[in-house]
């Protein structure tokens, strides 16, 4: 069973909003097991749009349209689709209500343009829109199905939970499920994580695939099944094998953030945390904030800037300069703990790399109540991954110490 998405929309093309309907319907239609082998978007043109629509109802089973279904002149998507399917227009009164009742109820008088709207193709069926004035529609050319639903993402959403993937499952029979689980690792790269685990990429179900972020590599297990247990069931072992070779580097699952699980351990050893912060710029402590609710475990943060030199309360001095070291950024990290009066203090020194310059070198290390620990001195990144890169390193230190893995 083959599917395909048509977003519409000009401002799509120009690049003027970002097309999140076809990535937001793709995920649907892949849990529903339907294959999507084709994603389109196309401007506010009626021929364009129906030339598209005769392509993909020719060969795909199901296709599903966002955005045009407004009252406005430059919404075109019930012409290009009544087009599509060699059927006229017409008015369809019973719609004509519901869109004057929906003004009524607000206060608001409706416009003639929104007359248009009760417009749909002969033989389609109507489906009902109660979060919007957009009314949508289903029709059949030769077996295949057209669905056309508004652009504006809420009601899309709505409309699709509610209507759309309960006539497909029914229409289709479609019981088979497809459910992923993601290890998330960070702090070693794509090609050598996968190369711990090659032999365990080829198989067909699960399959399990990788994916690459600044400081962060993602290993997703996906399984087809009957139903989302037997899908558990077949993802289970093959997450048991995966973290036998990798299962120190996997930090969390599925949407967990690394400071997300940071947050998490601190929080269950009831320990607070302070950072001391150089190259980063202050990204280090908000990007652990994003993951605190009002109260959490970071206390508070330094955020220095070079050439940097403060003297610091009870008589300890802090002087940090750009060719700073291991033993200068324990000295931070041992500051920011006693200054904040926490229980750990976590510092990263060192430079970021202007981009086109040798790498420069970052220090790391966190003050517990029990001396410095320190982390691997790492070459900084260069280009629009250094920031990424940086954080995990910085993260990946506190996780390992926390945990009592070893610093790699
Ligand atoms: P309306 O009745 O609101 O006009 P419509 O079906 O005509 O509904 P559009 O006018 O095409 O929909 O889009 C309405 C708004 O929805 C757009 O301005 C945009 O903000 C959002 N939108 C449309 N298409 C998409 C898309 N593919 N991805 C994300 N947002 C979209
Ligand atoms: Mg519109």
């Amino acid at each position: 069973m083959q599917a395909e998405v048509v977003t519409i929309g000009t401002e799509l093309l120009l690049g003027d909003i970002v097309d999140t309907n076809a990535s937001w319907i793709a995920r649907q239609l892949s849990w529903l097991g339907l294959n999507l082998f084709y994603t389109h978007t196309v401007g506010d043109n009626p021929a364009r749009i129906a030339e598209v629509l005769r392509t993909c109802l020719g060969r795909s089973e199901v296709v599903i349209t966002t955005g045009g279904l407004g009252p406005t002149v430059d919404d075109w998507t019930r012409e290009a689709a009544a087009a599509a399917c060699d059927a006229e227009l017409e008015l369809d009164q019973d719609l004509l209500s519901e869109i004057d009742a929906f003004f009524t109820q607000r206060g608001l008088v409706m416009t003639a343009n929104n007359i248009k709207q009760a417009m749909i193709p002969r033989g389609a069926l109507v489906l009902r829109n109660p979060v919007g004035t957009a009314p949508c529609f289903a029709i059949e050319r030769n077996g295949h199905l057209l669905v056309s639903l508004p652009g504006v993402p809420f009601e899309m959403k709505y409309l699709m939970q509610n209507t759309v993937l309960p006539m497909l499952r029914e229409r289709f029979g479609l019981h088979e499920v497809i459910k992923s689980r993601v290890l998330r690792t960070c702090c070693i790269g794509e090609s050598a994580l996968a190369d711990l685990i090659t032999d365990l990429m080829t198989s067909d179900n699960p399959t399990v695939g990788t994916a690459a972020h600044a400081g962060q590599t993602d290993v997703r297990i996906t399984a087809k099944a009957d139903d989302p247990a037997l899908a558990d069931r077949l993802i289970a072992p093959v997450e048991v094998r995966l973290r036998e070779r990798i299962g120190d580097w996997v930090f969390g699952t599925d949407q967990e953030t690394l400071p997300l699980v940071l947050q998490r351990l601190l929080g269950e050893r009831g320990l607070s945390l302070a950072t001391c912060e150089i190259p980063s710029k202050g990204r280090l402590s908000s990007w652990l904030l994003e993951a605190q609710e009002d109260t959490g475990s970071l206390v508070g943060s330094l955020v220095l800037v070079p050439p940097f030199q403060a003297h610091m309360r009870d008589g300890m001095a802090l002087d940090l300069t750009l060719s700073s070291s291991q033993a200068e950024c324990d000295a931070a990290a041992l500051a920011v703990r006693a200054w904040f009066g926490a229980d750990l203090g976590l510092a990263v020194t060192g430079s970021q790399t202007p981009a086109g310059e040798e790498p420069s070198m970052l220090y790391m290390a966190v003050a517990t109540a029990d001396g410095v620990v320190q982390g691997i001195p790492r070459r900084s990144r260069s280009g629009g991954t250094a920031a990424g890169w940086l954080l995990h390193y910085a993260g990946d230190l506190l996780r390992r110490y926390l945990l009592g893995l070893p610093q790699v």
